[in-house]
């Protein structure tokens, strides 16, 4: 499907299957279009060409039916200041025909009864969260849609969140885990879309992703002493893409795992020892920035440091 507004082109030509029980994870930067496809899946904006299929039906012909089903945290949810935190939850409950306890909500999403019974005016930005998820929870949905569930929140409130998410998938919900944060899609997702620019530039597991563009490991020995006649062969280990040194430390740039430990070796052979060693697996948000760099950023050398 694709949505246009005007000249800028929100949506192009995305195609994406969800699949039951699976967190599925929709990362991209900053007006990337999540938001826009989210509202898409939910009927309140519509295509400009192309439909969506959400729960095997059309959200244009199944609105009601779907959202019935489907759990929504939208990006820009409305609270009323005026009633308590209990009364929304309440309330959602009615709307959806639905007969949960607001007590055991609240509880899922850690308010505690007492808050539960304030006005939501006095709620911080992270207790509203809460709530919204709260009643995003109502009705027991088929379908969990998470607008950016983590603003606003703070560790703890995104640790147990994440647990949350991972608890409904089990149960059988899919859920739709939007984020502009890798590390909170990371955290609990199955498969992850990478949507730049309106436009799904990946769609994979994090591993996948990982193997796909084979980011490789930094392996940093210490050393007593650097063996410089023993570095021009160091290349030749296979799996060994480069080195540098840097005082007698020496990082060698490793895309099998085998190629640390024979590397680790090949120095020691030649006569130094490691002191101590450190391995780092190339970050994916080195991959992340790659797949959601700018044109503009793509030409410039220092895209990492341009987007970091
Ligand atoms: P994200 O949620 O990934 O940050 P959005 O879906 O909100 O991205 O926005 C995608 C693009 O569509 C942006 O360029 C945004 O400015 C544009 N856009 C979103 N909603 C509208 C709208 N109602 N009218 C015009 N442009 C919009
Ligand atoms: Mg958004």
């Amino acid at each position: 499907m694709t949505k246009e507004y005007g000249e800028v082109t929100a949506i192009d030509n995305l195609n994406l299957d969800i699949e039951e029980g699976e967190v599925f994870g929709f990362l991209g930067p900053n007006g990337a279009g999540k938001s826009t496809t989210i509202n898409i899946l939910l009927d309140f904006v519509t295509p400009t060409s192309g439909s969506a299929t959400v729960l095997g039906s059309d959200p244009q012909k199944a609105t009601r039916e779907l959202h019935r089903r489907i759990g929504v945290l939208p990006e820009g949810y409305e609270l009323y200041d005026r009633l308590s935190g209990r009364k929304h939850l309440a309330f959602a409950a009615e709307t959806k025909g639905a007969d949960d306890d607001p007590s055991e909500l609240l509880e899922r999403v850690g308010l505690d009864p007492d808050e539960g019974d304030r006005k939501v005016g006095g709620y911080s930005k992270g207790m509203k969260q809460r709530l919204a998820l709260a009643a995003a929870l109502v009705g027991d949905p088929d379908l969990l849609i998470l607008d950016e569930p983590s603003a606003g929140l703070d560790p703890t409130g995104i640790q147990r969140m994440q647990e949350l998410v991972r608890a409904e998938a089990e149960r059988g919900t899919a859920v739709f885990f939007s984020s502009h944060i890798l590390g909170q899609v990371e955290a609990v997702c199955d498969r992850v879309g990478v949507l730049n620019d309106g436009e799904l530039v990946a769609v994979d597991s994090i591993e996948g992703l990982r193997d796909a563009f084979g980011s490789g490991t930094t392996l940093t020995i210490e050393l007593d002493t650097i063996p410089d006649d023993a570095l021009p062969t160091l290349p030749e280990i296979e799996g060994v893409a480069g080195y540098e040194i840097n005082g007698t430390s020496l990082a060698v740039q490793c895309t099998t795992p085998r190629a640390k430990g024979e590397a680790i070796s090949h120095v020691q052979t030649a006569g130094a020892t490691a002191l101590d060693i450190h391995i780092e697996e190339a970050g994916l948000d080195v991959l992340f920035n790659k797949l959601t760099a700018t044109d503009e950023q793509r030409s410039d050398e220092s895209v990492e440091e341009v987007v970091a």
